[in-house]
């Protein structure tokens, strides 16, 4: 006989709240389901699966029997950081293949995009303008990847498919067939300034915030591109708006912002060469997320490892 579990589950990004009671209900017997803010007598709650932020005026210690956050997503540092977090408490992410390659298309079209200078034939073609551009083998443009867990690693891949050479940054070593691996924060000046393309793909850490400000991004080789689809805290926003303005950078795909919404008063709103989307990176994440939170479920019933145990130390 199971025992009795209430989950609540707290969604600002829309998952469907129906969906997840069925696929868990019809897993388990014994479950309890909540969706925030009808979430009853708050002592109940054994496990909250969220993808968001607790709102104001709320506290993980408002829980005080909870014993597993998972959260629905990658990026899931700012639960790791929230100070009412009882250190007792297990936290899951996701490391969804469905994500990785989601994001790894968006990746890969950013870079497709510039190098073969879409925007250049766009130009033209308001102009009425028949010119062939030249455009430089893939196998001459190196792709430097910042961060190479799952969706690093996959977007290295895909690029790697497409011929160019491709670098990798982490924070301890890796061994990546085809791709140059390298880590540490002395490493990345020679490898921001050896790349064509640059792709983050980083967490949001107290190591990695601001870590491209103005002196980093002078590292840039003159006229590469910018790809940002990890944490907008990795960006001095102000600083890439002066390296685009100096043409150091050629242009960037951001979809993450240090503030989101990105606010109305933005200068990379407007910026010619800058296109944004909103934290969009991902398209879909399909069955992926049940089936990973339900195995996770089985595992957690039976008092045995859960997979993709975040970090807390490490923050991701
Ligand atoms: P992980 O978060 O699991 O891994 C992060 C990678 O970054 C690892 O390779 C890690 O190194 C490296 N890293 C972390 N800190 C540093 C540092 N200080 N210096 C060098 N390398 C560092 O990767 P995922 O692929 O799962 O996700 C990447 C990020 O993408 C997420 O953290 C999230 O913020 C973002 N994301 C954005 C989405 C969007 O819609 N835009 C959707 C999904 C995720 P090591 O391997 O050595 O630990």
């Amino acid at each position: 006989m199971e025992r009795k579990v209430a989950i609540l589950l707290i969604s600002d990004y829309g998952a469907d709240s129906t969906r997840w009671k069925h696929e868990l209900s019809s897993r388990f017997e014994s479950i309890d389901f909540r969706v925030w803010p009808e979430c009853g007598d708050k002592t109940d709650i054994d496990v909250i699966f969220m993808d968001t932020v607790l709102g104001p005026g709320h506290s993980f210690c408002d829980f005080p029997n909870l014993k597993w956050v998972g959260f629905i997503g990658h990026g899931v540092g700012y639960v790791l950081r929230d100070a009412s977090l009882p250190a007792d408490v297990i936290v899951t992410r996701l490391e969804s293949g469905a994500m990785a390659r989601s994001m790894a298309e968006y990746a890969v079209h950013a870079v497709l995009h510039h190098h073969l200078r879409v925007d250049d034939y766009k130009a033209q073609q308001d102009g009425r303008i028949w010119k062939r551009l030249p455009i430089a083998p893939a196998s001459t443009k190196r792709a430097a990847v910042l961060g190479l867990g799952i969706i690093g690693r996959t977007t290295a891949r895909y690029l790697l498919n497409l011929g160019f050479k491709v670098a990798g940054w982490s924070q301890t070593p890796k061994d990546i067939e085809g791709v140059k691996c390298v880590h540490g924060n002395d490493a990345l000046p020679a490898l921001l300034s050896e790349s064509d393309f640059v792709i983050a793909l980083l967490p949001d850490t107290e190591r990695t915030k601001g870590l491209l400000d103005r002196k980093m991004l002078s590292c840039f080789k003159q006229g590469s591109y910018l790809v940002n689809l990890g944490r907008g805290s990795l960006i001095v926003e102000d600083d890439l708006v002066a390296a685009l303005g100096q043409e150091k950078i050629a242009g960037a795909d951001l979809d993450v912002f240090s503030t989101e919404p990105l606010p109305e008063h933005s200068p990379l709103w407007a910026h010619p060469r800058v296109r944004v989307t909103p934290h969009g990176g991902f398209a879909s994440l399909d069955e992926e997320p049940y089936s990973e939170f339900c195995e996770n479920y089985r595992l957690y019933l039976a008092n045995k490892p859960m997979m993709h145990v975040a970090d807390r130390a490490r923050g991701y």
